[in-house]
Parts: structure tokens; C-alpha cells; sequence
């Protein structure tokens, strides 16, 4: 029921394939739980049915204006997209990246922590020592998509894919990735590199950086070679707090940093348009999951804290907080964790679970209040 004057906001759903179409009902599921406990605005979801079966069935993952059905959305949740029987590069570039370059969603934010009962393969590692966000930056890069491929199947064949920077490109995913840094306590920002071996592009990111750096006086800053990076996360942990990286290096150290707080299904991502010219879209970080798709086994809670981001873009500060309160009340809760994390509950359960959760703390901040 609209009740008048109340907020609505548009979301398009996009479950796109395998476990998307899974994982993103259960978000909505989730969603809407939330908007009727809080009371205070409404979601209005529409779903497209883009993806693998659409492909098969029109020859392109999305319609050519699709953009144009999405762009006055408030906001997109995301699925996956993947399909066992199309070639990744496809899939990726028809449906995903489609949007995040048509919208210009250039920084993509990566946050991951240890959430309550939630074990690390990390031995060593308190729960308090792994607390990150990773800056992808997330239009350009090696995934900007130029490149070619000349003479196939011959001797002389050619494959290039350029990795392609611009100044206005890193002084943009820059200036994003300190203000974040100086948004969190710790004020600390980790510049992930490469400029060692990769001798323009990658040098001229560190100098974009220490320019940057100068409007940022109070964050403190380092620098690592995005190999040495990996050591770090697993070895020292505690040191690092906010991280910038390229493209395709937040992309493999933001997989690895979900490992190492416990599983890929947990971890949420957005893709953000920080001028707020499009819609930005939120989206579990993990992929279709071939081996586990259509049989109820996906962990829906990347999904669930996707939502979470989602709501914080939106400026629904209040209702973020008492999702990710719900999230963690059902991670702590061995008898609900998924089969990823050692458990055996089912996509379900979870999502039962958490959606209960939202409508006690509504009964218990009704008592309070
Ligand atoms: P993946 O993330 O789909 O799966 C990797 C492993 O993690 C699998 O064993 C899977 O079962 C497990 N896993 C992932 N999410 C899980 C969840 N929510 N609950 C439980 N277990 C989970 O990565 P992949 O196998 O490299 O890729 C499969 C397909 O997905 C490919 O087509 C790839 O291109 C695509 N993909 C798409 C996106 C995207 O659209 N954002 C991201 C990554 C991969
Ligand atoms: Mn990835």
C-alpha cells in the first residue's frame, strides 16, 4: 500500500544467469521486508530478463537501448552474468560492463570485513585486523576494451587488448579513493601498483596519486607493487585499510580478499557514478557459480550487503544499518550459514531468516522507543 508522501524508490532488477536468478529475488525478498518494517519508503522493483537465455533467444544479452529503460532508475541490483554455454567475454561485455561503461559507474567499491561468526582462513587473523575497502577503478584500465585481433588461425595472428589510462581517468578514481579514505577512521589510503614493470601507464598513476595526495593532507598515504600486495593481505592484514588499484588488480585482490574474510559469497560491490549523472548498480561480487547454480545452495548475503550499499548511495542511512545488523545476526548463527561457509542451510533459509530478523528489530525498536 503507497501511503502519501511516502518516498518510492525505482530499482531495476537484474538477475541476468545462474546464480543471479537466485540471489537477487532473495535480495528484493529482503528489500521489501526492510521498506515494510522501516515505514517509512517503498521500493518499486522492475525486472529485466536479460542474460544467457535472452541471448539465445534474441542474439544479444540486452537490448541496444537498454540503457535507456535503466537510466531513470533510482538505482540496479545485479546479478551475475555467465552462462555455461556462452563464451565469458560475451556475456561480460554484452550485459555487464555494457552498463557500468554506458553509465560511467567508474568506481567500483569493494568493501570486505570479517562478519560476526564468521571463521578466516587466516590463522592468524583477529577479526578486527581485516576491516577493507578496495577502490576498482572501474572504466578504464586493461578492461577499457581496446584492443583487436587480426589474421586468426594463422601463423601471424595478432591479439592485442590495450590497457588503456588517461590523466582524467586516475585523477578521477584518485580523488574518490582519498575522500573515502579520509571518510573512514583510520584515514589511511594504500596506492596498489605496478609501475616497475609496467613503465607509462602505471607510472603515470603513481604520479597522479602523489598530486592528488596534496589535497588530501590528513589521510595518510603508501604505495606497494600489487604482487607484494598479496603477502600483505595475508601476512600483515591490520596494515592496510583503503586500497585504489586498476581495474584488473582490484579485480583478482578484491576475489582474494573475500576468500580471506571467510567466502566469495559474502562480499558486495558497487558500481558507482559518484556525480550521480546515472544510476549506479549493486552487485554481489561473485559470479553465476556454474557448480552450484538452480539447486538452492547459493550464499544470498553478497546479495544481501550489495543491498546495504545500495541503500547507503540512496541516503537511507537508518535502514542500512538495521540490514547489515540482520545480515550479521544471521552470519553469527552457525545453523544458517550456507554450504560455502561449512553450513547447511540453503538460499532460503538465509533469506527467511534475515527477512524475520528485520521485522523483530522493528518490534524490539517499537518497545524501546
Ligand atoms: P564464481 O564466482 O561464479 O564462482 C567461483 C566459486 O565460488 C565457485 O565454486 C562457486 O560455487 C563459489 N561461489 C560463488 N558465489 C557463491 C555464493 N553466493 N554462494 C556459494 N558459493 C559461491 O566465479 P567463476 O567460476 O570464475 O565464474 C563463473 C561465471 O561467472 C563466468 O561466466 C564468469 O565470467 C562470470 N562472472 C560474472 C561476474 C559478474 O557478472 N559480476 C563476476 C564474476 C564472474
Ligand atoms: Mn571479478
Amino acid at each position: 500500500m503507497k501511503e502519501h508522501g511516502m518516498k518510492t524508490y525505482r530499482i531495476a532488477a537484474i538477475p541476468g544467469d545462474g546464480i543471479g536468478k537466485e540471489v537477487v529475488p532473495a535480495g528484493q525478498a529482503v528489500l521489501q521486508a526492510l521498506a515494510a518494517a522501516q515505514g517509512n519508503f517503498n521500493f518499486e522493483f522492475t525486472s529485466f530478463d536479460w542474460g544467457g537465455d535472452y541471448y539465445r533467444e534474441h542474439g544479444v544479452m540486452m537490448p541496444e537501448d537498454g540503457l535507456d529503460a535503466l537510466r531513470g532508475m533510482d538505482a540496479i541490483l545485479f546479478g551475475s552474468a555467465g552462462d555455461p554455454h556462452i563464451p565469458d567475454h560475451i556475456t561480460l561485455w554484452g550485459l555487464r560492463l555494457k552498463i557500468c561503461q554506458g553509465f560511467d559507474q567508474y568506481a567500483n567499491v569493494r568493501p570486505t570485513r570479517i562478519l560476526p561468526g564468521i571463521k578466516s582462513p587466516l590463522g592468524r587473523c583477529k577479526r578486527e585486523d581485516l576491516n577493507w575497502v578496495i577502490v576498482r577503478e572501474n572504466s578504464e584500465g586493461e578492461y577499457s576494451g581496446v584492443g583487436g585481433r587480426v589474421h586468426q588461425g594463422h601463423p601471424i595472428e595478432v591479439a592485442t587488448d590495450v590497457c588503456m589510462m588517461t590523466r582524467v581517468g586516475v585523477e578521477r578514481i584518485m580523488r574518490f579513493a582519498f575522500r573515502l579514505a579520509q571518510s573512514r577512521p583510520r584515514r589511511l589510503l594504500t596506492v596498489v601498483t605496478k609501475s616497475n614493470a609496467q613503465r607509462h601507464a602505471m607510472v603515470m598513476w603513481d604520479e597522479i596519486a602523489l598530486q592528488i595526495s596534496s589535497e588530501f593532507p590528513d589521510v595518510a598515504w603508501d604505495k606497494v607493487l600489487v604482487d607484494a600486495c598479496t603477502d600483505r593481505m595475508v601476512n600483515r592484514p591490520a596494515s592496510l585499510d583503503t586500497l585504489v588499484a586498476t581495474n584488473l588488480h582490484a579485480d583478482v585482490l578484491s576475489d582474494l580478499a573475500a576468500a580471506l574474510a571467510g567466502s566469495l559469497g559474502i562480499a558486495p560491490t558497487g558500481n558507482i557514478d559518484p556525480e550521480r549523472r546515472y544510476p549506479s548498480m549493486f552487485e554481489p561480487i561473485h559470479g553465476s557459480a556454474f557448480d552450484i547454480m538452480g539447486q538452492g545452495l547459493a550464499n544470498p548475503v553478497g546479495t544481501f550487503w550489495s543491498g546495504v550499499m545500495m541503500l547507503e548511495h540512496l541516503g537511507e542511512v537508518a535502514a542500512a544499518q538495521r540490514l547489515m545488523r540482520a545480515i550479521e545476526a544471521v552470519t553469527a548463527n552457525p545453523a544458517l550459514r550456507t554450504r560455502d561457509l561449512g553450513g547447511q542451510a540453503g538460499t532460503e533459509e538465509v533469506t527467511n531468516a534475515v527477512c524475520r530478523l528485520l521485522a523483530q528489530d522493528d518490534a524490539q525498536q517499537a518497545i524501546a522507543g
